[in-house]
C-alpha cells in the first residue's frame, strides 16, 4: 500500500502573519512538515511593543510573542538568519542568500513590509532611526542612556506617535515633524487630531507642521535636522516614521501578481498555484475602499495569516477582509476610528472632551472616529464590519441613550490573546 504523502509547508516571516499561520495549519493536519524562515536572528516578538520596550514598561523578554516551546511543541522548524532571495513557483522551490534551497507543496509569504527609506542628506549618521526591529529598538535604548539632547521624530504616523510616547514617558525633549497638518493623518480628521495636539503641547511638544525634514547633520554622529524652511532643530537622535513598502522584491519576475504587495483573494491566496501571502506584505480586497490595499496593522496581520494557513492545510475559509481599525492612548487621550473617513453623510457630535464622527453611505455606517469617550467603539465596529443596514438617526439615538460596550482589540489565536493581555496591562 503507497503511503500518503507528507504535506512540506514553508513559512517566509516569523512574526504575527507567519506565527497565526503556522499555529492554524498544524491545527488543521497534524503530519505535515512546517518550516518557518526568517532573516531575523530573535524569535518572534512584538513590533506593537517596541515602543514600550524603549520606553522601558516591558522588558525584552516581555515582547515574545512565540517563545521556544511554541516550535517545538507544535513540530515546527524555525530556521533564524536565513533571508529568502528567489521563488521558482514551477519547482515549487525557495533558494536562500546562504545558497540552501528550500522545497515546498504550499507555501506562505509572510515577510512583512520595511520602513520608508528617505532620500536625505546625513540619514547614514549614528543616531538615526527607522523603528521596525528590535535592534532599531536595542540602538534607541542605547542613545538615550548616553545623551540628554532632544529627540527629532520624523513623521505623525502609529510609529512616530508610539516613540513619541515612549520619549515622553523618559522625560526627553522631543520635536514633531509632520508633512500634513495633522497628527495621525490616515485615521483621524483634523478635530480627533487637536484632541492629541493639546495634550502634547502641555507637555512642551514642538510640533511642527507642513514641515519636511531636508537633511541631518552632524560629524560622529547626528546633531541636527535641518527643515525644509531651514529651521536647525539640534537633537542626539532621530525616529523616522514615514510609512512601509511591502518586502516583494525577490518576488519580482516569479509571475506572482504584484501591486504595492501581494494581491491576494478572499482565501488568503495570490495568483500562483499552491502559494499564499498574509499581514503587511499582502493585499487583500477592502470592500470599503473598493479596491486591494494593503491593511499594515498587526490585528490584520494575525487574522489574515490564520485565513491562509487553515486555507493551507485544506479548508475553505474566507477573509472577512480587513477592516482599518485603530485605538492609540496618548497622554491620556482615548481615540478609536476604524474604515473610511469619506462619505454621503457625515455626522459629528463635539464638546470639550469628546469627539465623534460617523461617516455613513447608503444608509449604512462606513467608518467612524471616536477621541476622548470612545465607549461605543465596539457597537460602531460591529456596525462598520458587518455592514448593517442603520440610519443615521437610529444609530444617533441609540448613542445618545448610550448602548455601549467596551471594544476588543482584536486578535487572535492563544499566543496572540497572551500579548494582548500584556499589551493592555502595559499601556
Ligand atoms: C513601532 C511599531 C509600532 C506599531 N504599532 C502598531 C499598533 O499599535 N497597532 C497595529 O495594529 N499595528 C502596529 N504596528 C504594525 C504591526 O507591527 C505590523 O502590522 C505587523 O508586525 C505585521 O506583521 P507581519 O507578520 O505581516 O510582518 P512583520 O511583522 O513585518 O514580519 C515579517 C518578518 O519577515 C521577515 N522577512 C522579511 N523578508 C524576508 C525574507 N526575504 N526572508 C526571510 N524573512 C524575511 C522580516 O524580517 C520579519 O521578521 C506597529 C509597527 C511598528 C514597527
Amino acid at each position: 500500500m503507497a503511503l500518503k504523502k507528507v504535506t512540506e509547508y514553508l513559512i517566509l516571516g516569523n512574526s504575527a502573519a507567519g506565527i497565526a499561520a503556522a499555529e492554524e495549519i498544524r491545527k488543521g493536519d497534524r503530519a505535515g512538515r512546517i518550516t518557518i524562515v526568517s532573516d531575523e536572528k530573535a524569535g518572534g516578538y512584538s513590533r506593537v511593543m517596541l515602543p514600550l520596550y524603549i520606553a522601558g514598561k516591558v522588558s525584552k523578554a516581555e515582547t515574545v510573542i512565540a517563545p521556544k516551546a511554541f516550535y517545538t511543541d507544535r513540530s515546527i522548524r524555525l530556521l533564524q538568519g536565513e533571508t529568502a532571495v528567489s521563488l521558482d513557483p514551477a519547482a515549487r522551490r525557495v533558494t536562500c542568500a546562504s545558497g540552501k534551497v528550500l522545497v515546498y507543496d504550499r507555501l506562505l509569504i509572510a515577510t512583512g513590509a520595511s520602513a520608508k527609506v528617505l532620500k536625505l542628506r546625513g540619514k547614514e549618521l549614528p543616531g538615526i532611526f527607522c523603528l521596525r526591529k528590535i535592534e532599531d529598538a536595542e540602538g534607541i535604548r542605547k542613545i538615550l542612556r548616553s545623551c540628554d539632547a532632544p529627540a527629532v521624530i520624523v513623521g505623525g504616523g502609529l510609529v512616530g506617535i508610539k516613540s513619541l510616547e515612549a520619549l515622553l514617558h523618559l522625560n526627553r525633549p522631543v520635536h514633531l515633524v509632520i508633512s500634513s497638518d495633522r497628527i495621525l493623518s490616515q485615521m483621524l480628521d483634523r478635530t480627533a487630531s487637536d484632541f492629541f495636539l493639546a495634550a502634547m503641547q502641555e507637555r512642551g511638544v514642538r510640533v511642527h507642521f507642513h514641515s519636511d525634514v531636508k537633511a541631518f547633520r552632524g560629524k560622529e554622529a547626528v546633531q541636527a535636522a535641518v527643515l525644509a524652511d531651514g529651521t536647525v532643530l539640534p537633537c542626539c537622535m532621530a525616529i523616522i516614521g514615514k510609512g512601509v513598502v511591502p518586502n516583494v522584491g525577490f518576488l519580482r519576475g516569479t509571475g506572482i501578481r504584484l501591486d504595492q504587495g501581494i494581491v491576494v483573494d478572499d482565501h488568503m491566496a495570490t495568483s500562483c498555484p499552491g502559494v499564499w501571502a498574509a499581514g503587511d506584505v499582502a493585499e487583500p480586497f477592502d470592500a470599503l475602499l473598493g479596491k486591494y490595499a494593503p491593511s499594515p496593522l498587526w490585528p490584520s496581520a494575525v487574522e489574515g495569516g490564520r485565513i491562509a494557513g487553515a486555507n493551507m492545510a485544506g479548508a475553505a475559509q474566507v477573509y472577512p477582509g480587513a477592516l482599518r481599525m485603530n485605538s492609540v492612548e496618548l497622554l491620556g487621550v482615548r481615540v478609536v476610528s476604524a474604515g473610511a473617513q469619506e462619505g454621503d453623510r457625515i455626522l459629528i457630535r463635539k464638546n470639550r472632551a469628546v469627539y465623534r464622527k460617523l461617516v455613513f453611505v447608503e444608509e449604512r455606517l462606513n467608518g467612524y472616529v471616536l477621541a476622548g469617550d470612545i465607549g461605543c467603539a465596539g457597537v460602531l465596529t460591529s456596525l462598520v464590519r458587518n455592514r448593517t443596514a442603520v440610519t443615521p438617526d437610529t444609530l444617533e439615538e441609540g448613542l445618545e441613550r448610550g448602548f455601549s460596550y467596551q471594544p476588543r482589540f482584536q486578535m487572535l489565536g492563544g499566543h496572540i490573546e497572551a500579548l494582548q493581555s500584556q499589551q493592555r496591562s502595559a499601556t
